[in-house]
């Protein structure tokens, strides 16, 4: 026998049950409630130039430096899967020259992401994301707006135990200015930290917060903060995102350790985790970046948006696959029967009267199919042909187990005559 293959390391198949959560994750959670916010719907290419995700997501992020799946294309070009998606669609944003448009544009999508991270319970390497972006204004309503999104999202989704951490970067000099000190006093404390933290201090002091190692996070416990050295103008930015927050009875907590694995983020940053997943308890997060379509060679413009997990989202739902629907006819072949009459049956039973409608295809026997309509849990059985003679049928109701025979029909009305008694067994 030949070697079996499997998925990729990382990677799933996404099986009908798990489909299932998602259609309806995407069509009765997430769009409803985007459109109901002006939020229009983008897909970006799952592929883009690899220097897209070097200057916009930063070089020195975990992401570019080390969990891209980059590649040379035929034609020479690097080109790299999709890590996350706010680069892209503000790479759109000006490719399509959406800021002539009125501002703010609001834009929500869904799709698969890559990261080449070490597999594990809850992270993947191939994994979906639902993200809004909202771009063109700095009115810290549209932060509030963005926020109370992902929240209301998780909460219809039945996402359970979540939490909510907020905090606010900052932005221009006064944030670098918090960097040098950052930097100065975890110079003054290097003994205490982690070799990746030491290494990274020039880079991106900031990242020091996220560190699980123990001696890191004790030196943290006693570090300025940069919630304390923002700008008025930022805290006041800050001060009322959390009233409109209030105002939407959404619960946070303020943090003054928060950081995001992306360079990009300005001012307000904020995640969601659930306490229902394990390690992996991000669910969602997200900020502004206010720099970041300049950054990309577009004109200045504002935004924020965040990226929620599917799997992370469905996890901390402990949601249970829809049931399939029921079939209305389940079209049975007695010996002898006309197949290609039975099939003509069953795609009008779909087609020009909408019900769902299904055929023998494996050859059973009429006990077998007896058997196979009542686990899919159809209303009728559709008995055609065999004795009864080419044109005749009988149709059961599996519900009461009442069975009519139809006798004398003609080819001009079968079809109808059988579905009339489907509809009525439906109905029944
Ligand atoms: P990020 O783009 O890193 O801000 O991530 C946003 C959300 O995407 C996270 O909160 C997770 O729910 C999800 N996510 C990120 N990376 C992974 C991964 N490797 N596997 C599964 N979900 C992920």
């Amino acid at each position: 026998m030949a070697e079996k293959l499997q998925a990729p390391r990382g990677t799933f198949d996404v099986l009908p049950d798990s489909a299932a959560l998602r259609e309806r994750l995407l069509e009765q959670v997430a769009s409803p409630l985007f459109s109901q916010a002006g939020y229009g719907r983008i897909e970006t290419p799952t592929f883009e130039d690899t220097a897209l995700f070097a200057r916009g997501v930063g070089e020195s992020t975990d992401i570019v430096s080390k969990e891209m799946y980059s590649f040379v294309d035929q034609g020479d070009r690097s080109l790299t899967l999709r890590p996350e998606g706010t680069a892209p669609v503000c790479r759109a944003y000006v490719e399509h020259g959406m800021h002539k448009l009125p501002q703010p544009v609001k834009l929500w999508y869904e799709g698969p992401f890559f990261r080449q991270e070490a597999p594990q319970a809850g992270r993947y390497r191939q994994f979906f994301q639902i993200g809004a972006e909202a771009l063109g204004s700095d009115d810290p309503a549209l932060d509030a707006e963005s926020i109370v999104l992902a929240a209301r999202l998780l909460e219809r989704a039945g996402a359970g135990g979540t939490r909510l951490r907020i905090g606010s970067l900052g932005s221009g000099a006064e944030r670098a200015e918090y960097s040098e000190t950052l930097k100065a006093y975890l110079r003054e404390n290097a003994s205490g930290l982690s070799e990746d933290v030491v290494a990274r201090i020039d880079l991106n002091p900031l990242r020091a917060f996220d560190a699980k190692h123990e001696g890191t996070q004790a030196v943290l416990a006693g570090a300025p903060r940069l919630l304390d050295s923002i700008s008025a103008e930022d805290k006041a930015h800050f001060e009322e995102v959390l009233a409109l927050l209030d105002a939407a009875a959404v619960e946070y907590e303020v943090d003054t350790t928060l950081v995001r694995g992306l360079d990009y983020y300005t001012r307000t940053l904020f995640e969601f985790t659930s306490d229902r997943l394990g390690a992996q308890s991000g669910v969602g997060g997200g900020g502004r970046y206010d720099g970041l379509v300049e950054m990309l060679g577009g004109p200045a413009t504002p935004g924020i948006g965040w990226a929620a997990g599917i799997e992370r989202i469905l996890a901390a739902a402990e949601a249970e696959a829809p049931p399939a629907q029921e079939p209305a006819a389940y079209v049975a072949l007695d010996e002898g029967a006309d197949r290609t009459a039975a099939f003509a049956l069953l795609l009008k039973l779909r087609e020009v009267h909408g019900l769902a409608a299904q055929i023998e295809l494996a050859g059973r026997s009429m006990k077998g199919q007896l058997k196979s309509a009542s686990r899919l849990g159809a209303k009728t059985l559709v008995i055609f042909g065999g004795e009864r003679g080419q044109y005749d049928a009988a149709v059961k109701n599996m519900q009461t187990g009442e069975q009519t025979e139809l006798t004398g029909l003609t080819a001009g009305d079968y079809f109808d005559r059988i579905a009339e008694h489907v509809l009525a067994g439906v109905k029944a």
